[in-house]
C-alpha cells in the first residue's frame, strides 16, 4: 500500500476552520488542489474531478509545526538505564544522549526517524525542525532522516549537529553533512514540491572552539541558511562562554558572524538581558520547549523577553504540539507568565511563520494560495467551540488523540486514524532492541 496519489483534489464540505492567531472559528468549505488550497467559501460547488468529503462537525485546521526536536531520539523511549544516574546537565548529556546517539548506525538512523515522524503525524504535526546527530555514521545520515520522513510523507527542515566532542576529524565529517544537504535541497527546491529544507546544525557554544564556530558561519553565509543550535539551555553554557571567551553565549555567535533571522536558538533558559537584545536584534527564533526543560530541571526560560519570535519545540520529547502548548501554558501560569492561553495560540502560530519563512511559501493558513497541509479533527466538546473561546479549548480540551486525519502537501498523509505504512512501529521495536543492546554492551 502506498500514501494517497498526488495531483487529487478534495473539497472539503461544512468543516469548522480553525485559525490559530487571530482566533477564528467558520463553517466554511474548503477546495484543495495541486498541494494547495484553492478556494474557501460558505458553499462552494463541486467539480467533475474533485473527491467531496463531507466534514460536517470535524474541525479543519493547519497541521502543526514543531520548531525543536530530536527524531534520533525515538527509540530511546524506556531504554536501558544509563550506567549511574546524572547529577546535572553535562552528565544528562554524556551518560544518556551522547551515548545514545554515538550508538546509532544505519539502520537504527532509518527507524528512528521513521518512528519519530509517525509519531508526529499521528499528533497532527505535519512539519519539523530536526537536529540529528549520529556520530558513528555521519556521512549521508541526513539523507536516511530525510527517507524516513518522506515516506511518512511530512515536511522537514534538517540539519546535522557540528560539535567538537568527538574531535576534529568528526567535526569536519559534520560540517560536510550539513553542507550536503543544504547543497540537495538548493538543487532539489527547483522541482516541485520541494518539502525539505536544510540549516546549519550546531551542537552549543561550549561544544565548540572559535574554528568550529566560524566554519559554521561561512556555511551559513555561503547557504544563506540560519543556524540550529543549543544555546544557554543549562548554566553550563553560559559559564563556559563566559570563563573561556569572555562573551555572553549570544554575543560569542554574534561575534562569529552566527546570527541571522533564520537562525533558531533552543532553550535560552539562561540568555541575559544584553544576549536577548542582541539576538533579537539579529531576528531570531527562540525555541522554547518547556517538557524538556523541566523533564532536566534546567530551569524556566524568559519567554516573555523573548518577544515576537518566540516558537515551541518538543527537544525529542515526541512531536506532540498540543501537549507542548499544554504544557507551556500550565508551566507559564505556574510561574506566574503574563500569558493567558490566546498568547500561546499566538506561539503555535509563529511556528507557522518560520515554518513559511523557511519555506518560502504560506504554511498555516486557511486562506487560498496557502500550502494544503491540514489537520482533521472529530474533537466533541460539552461546549460550545467559537472564535472567542477557541484558546481555552486548547489548554482544557482539545488534544492530539482527536487527530483523525492529516494532509501535507495536498496529499493525505492519515486518513480516518490510517496510514498506509501499518507496519513502522513493529518494525521500530526490532530496530530498538538492537540500539538497547548496543548501549548495554557500551
Ligand atoms: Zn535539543
Amino acid at each position: 500500500m502506498i500514501l494517497a496519489p498526488l495531483n487529487m483534489s478534495y473539497l472539503f464540505k461544512s468543516a469548522l476552520l480553525v485559525n490559530l492567531d487571530p482566533s477564528r472559528v467558520e463553517r466554511c468549505d474548503l477546495l484543495i488542489a495541486d498541494g494547495k488550497i484553492i478556494e474557501r467559501g460558505p458553499t462552494l460547488e463541486a467539480r467533475e474531478d474533485e473527491e467531496i468529503i463531507n466534514l460536517t462537525g470535524k474541525i479543519v485546521m493547519p497541521g502543526m509545526t514543531c520548531a525543536h526536536t530530536h527524531l534520533y531520539s525515538a527509540l530511546a523511549r524506556g531504554m536501558p538505564a544509563p550506567p549511574r544516574t546524572p547529577t546535572n546537565f553535562t552528565e544528562i548529556l554524556e551518560l544518556v544522549w551522547w551515548r545514545l546517539d554515538r550508538a546509532l548506525d544505519e539502520e537504527t538512523i532509518y527507524w528512528s526517524a521513521m518512528a519519530g515522524a509517525m509519531d508526529a503525524a499521528r499528533a497532527g504535526t505535519t512539519c519539523l525542525f530536526d537536529h540529528h546527530a549520529s556520530p558513528s555514521h555521519i556521512r549521508g545520515s541526513l539523507q536516511i532522516v530525510r527517507e524516513a520522513i518522506e515516506k511518512v510523507g511530512l515536511r522537514a527542515v534538517l540539519c546535522y549537529e557540528v560539535t567538537d566532542r568527538g574531535g576534529s576529524d568528526e567535526r569536519d565529517r559534520g560540517l560536510e553533512e550539513n553542507r550536503s544537504f543544504l547543497k540537495w535541497t538548493k538543487q532539489s527546491a527547483s522541482s516541485s514540491p520541494a518539502l525539505f529544507r536544510g540549516l546549519v546544525g550546531a551542537h552549543a557554544s561550549f561544544t565548540l572552539n572559535d574554528e568550529s564556530l566560524s566554519r559554521c558561519a561561512e556555511l551559513m553565509r555561503e547557504f544563506d541558511a540560519g543556524l540550529h543550535i543549543h544555546a544557554a539551555e543549562d548554566m553550563c553554557d553560559v559559564n563556559d562562554a563566559r570563563d573561556r571567551h569572555g562573551l555572553g553565549v549570544v554575543e560569542r555567535l554574534a561575534k562569529h558572524g552566527a546570527l541571522n533571522n533564520q537562525t533558531i536558538l533552543a532553550h535560552g533558559v539562561h540568555l541575559s538581558d544584553e544576549d536577548i537584545e542582541i539576538a533579537r536584534a539579529a531576528g531570531v527564533w527562540f525555541a522554547h520547549n518547556p517538557r524538556s526543560n523541566m523533564n532536566n530541571q534546567v530551569g524556566y526560560a524568559p519567554v516573555e523577553k523573548f518577544g515576537e519570535r518566540v516558537v515551541l519545540g518538543t527537544d525529542g520529547i515526541g512531536a506532540d504540539m498540543f501537549e507542548e502548548a499544554r504544557s507551556a501554558f500550565f508551566k507559564g501560569r505556574d510561574e506566574g507568565l503574563n500569558f493567558g492561553a490566546d498568547a500561546w495560540l499566538g506561539v503555535l502560530s509563529n511556528n507557522h511563520r518560520l515554518a513559511s519563512q523557511t519555506f518560502g511559501e504560506d504554511i498555516g493558513s486557511l486562506k487560498p494560495g496557502s500550502a494544503a497541509d491540514l489537520i482533521v479533527l472529530d474533537y466533541q466538546s460539552p461546549t460550545p467551540l467559537v472564535s472567542e473561546n477557541l484558546a481555552w479549548h486548547f489548554a482544557f480540551g482539545i488534544n492530539s488523540a482527536v487527530v483523525e486525519s492529516v494532509m501535507v502537501n495536498g496529499r493525505f498523509v492519515i486518513r480516518d486514524r490510517r496510514h498506509a505504512l501499518d507496519n513502522v512501529y513493529a518494525d521500530s521495536r526490532k530496530a530498538s532492541e538492537k540500539l538497547w543492546a548496543k548501549l548495554r554492551s557500551m
